[in-house]
């Protein structure tokens, strides 16, 4: 039995929610930052309340912003579906129809993109062989290969720093075993596959500090293969990733709820790391900070990314690891102490998802292109392509990050490690009161690796820590630990 909501029900429920986010938001910000913003004479909209600096916007992100096409995504997702099936067992020398045509496809779609790049990209297959017995959906020998962009950056300081960022390339059917069944898997995944090519397409020819890595991985479905074979070599080979986002499921606005939303993109971060260890849990339960894992600061800074570079966008933070027992590839990097965050549309379609395409009592089943909204892809690949930029050029999030609690006072001490890029500016504290979901207000304390902010007590407030450049780049926030 489906529920059906009117279309007028639904604008008065939206219009309601709305005024409810604008009461909830107004009520989050502390009278003095209230006070502030009235002195300066800011407008600010609920979507935009998260702001935490008038920096202007950054021209490179702007213009890689709007070079992303929802043309060419469309063409990729097409051609994807174009090889009828790409279930992870189905065939790997099959030409025109398999997992292995859609590989040696986006392989050299990767190598095209990178041409731009004068030799600073380089585009490999990752490629392993899965034994059975580790995962139910694999039952013999099979080979997977991630396809893998990476884009070195360009600053001696930074280069090292990793910014990952994937679709999966497999589709299934009703079966995830099934490797003969059309599985056209136009929306999963092969939209956030897109996405990704098309980020490589137009960030290929700028420059960043920092190293991105644009991927298409395998075996998503068949139990997170190909993402956490990629998660572990990185752990193994101490890989510093900071931070990882997978874009699955974002091409479809019409949700099996009857509501078209092409203008919110969900962001699931977890708040109590995967990887948390017992004794970090112990301290957790004794300062606080379930909500400001390193994932759930990158999920800050997307949307306040979000809103500076796509203001028609609103990001939606959701307070989770992944949708409702479902999971995704950010998931081995979770496990392996990585940030990282899933991306998917607002309101999902389950016709559409895993299923044979078939018509049943009038019904149309199966994930095809005709239910996939191009541009709302698009938008989704200009809010990544925008962090990805706004993240490999700005500094390292500091390091080591301590409120100090030598002595019992009513203000509170911050240290940390210097950074160590070269155009670093200095440094931001940004607060919060505790009930507050986002980062409220910043102060610049200049290039110093200690700060006291004097009357205002740690039990009273969260705190965090961000660097900054000189062209104004600023990282996302580290949550401090007790420190001596
Ligand atoms: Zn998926």
């Amino acid at each position: 039995m489906k529920v059906m909501i009117k279309p007028s029900a639904v604008r008065l429920l939206k219009l309601k929610l709305t005024l409810l986010a604008l009461s909830i938001s107004v009520f989050a910000l502390s009278p003095s930052s209230q006070a502030q913003q009235r002195r300066s004479g800011q407008r600010r909209e609920a979507s935009t309340l998260s702001m935490t600096t008038n920096a202007p916007r950054n021209p490179t992100i702007a213009r890689i912003v709007s070079e992303i096409n929802a043309g060419n995504i469309e063409r990729t997702v097409r051609k994807l579906v174009s090889f009828g099936t790409r279930n992870t067992l189905s065939a790997q020398d099959n030409p025109t129809r398999g997992i292995g045509a859609a590989r040696d496809w986006l392989y050299a779609e990767f190598l095209a993109a990178s041409r731009a790049s004068g030799g600073r990209m380089k585009v490999e297959k990752q490629s392993f062989e899965q034994q059975p017995g580790k995962y139910p959906r694999i039952a013999r020998p099979t080979t997977l290969t991630n396809v893998v962009a990476t884009l070195r950056g360009t600053q001696p300081a930074s280069e090292n720093r990793l910014y990952v960022v994937s679709g999966h390339y497999d589709s299934m059917c009703t079966s995830p075993t099934d490797a003969e069944c059309d599985a056209p898997g136009a929306n999963d995944d092969a939209s956030g596959t897109a996405a990704v090519l098309e980020m490589a397409r137009v960030m290929a020819k700028y420059e960043f500090e920092a190293t991105i890595i644009f991927m298409a991985v395998a075996g998503e479905e068949q139990g997170l293969v190909g993402a956490g074979y990629f998660a572990e070599q990185a752990k193994q080979k101490e890989w510093n990733i900071e931070a990882m986002f997978t874009n699955d499921i974002v091409g479809n606005t019409l949700g099996g709820n009857g509501v078209r939303d092409r203008r919110t993109l969900r962001v699931f971060s977890e708040g109590v790391p995967s990887s948390e260890t017992s004794e970090e849990a112990n301290v957790r339960r004794g300062v606080g900070g379930e909500n400001d894992s390193a994932s759930r600061q990158l999920a800050r800074f997307i949307k306040e990314t979000g809103a500076r570079y796509v203001p028609t966008m609103n990001v939606m933070i959701v307070y989770r690891r992944d949708r409702y027992l479902r999971g995704g590839d950010h998931i081995p990097f979770l496990e392996r102490g990585y940030a990282a965050v899933r991306f998917t549309e607002p309101n999902e379609e389950y016709k559409h998802q895993h299923q044979n395409v078939r018509i049943e009592n009038g019904v149309r089943y199966g994930d095809l292109p005709e239910f996939v909204d191009f541009a709302y892809i698009g938008q989704v690949a200009r809010v990544n392509s925008a962090n990805l930029a706004a993240l490999a050029l700005a500094p390292a999030r500091p390091k080591s990050v301590g409120i100090v609690t030598t002595r019992l006072t009513n203000d509170t001490d911050l240290k940390w490690d210097a950074n160590t890029e070269p155009d670093l500016a200095g440094y931001e504290i940004v607060w919060r009161e505790t009930t507050s979901p986002v980062w409220t207000n910043s102060r610049a304390v200049g290039r110093v690796t200690s700060y006291t902010m004097p009357g205002m007590s740690k039990d009273n407030y969260f705190f965090g820590v961000r660097a900054v450049d000189r062209q104004g780049n600023r990282s996302p926030v580290s949550f401090p630990r007790p420190a001596r």
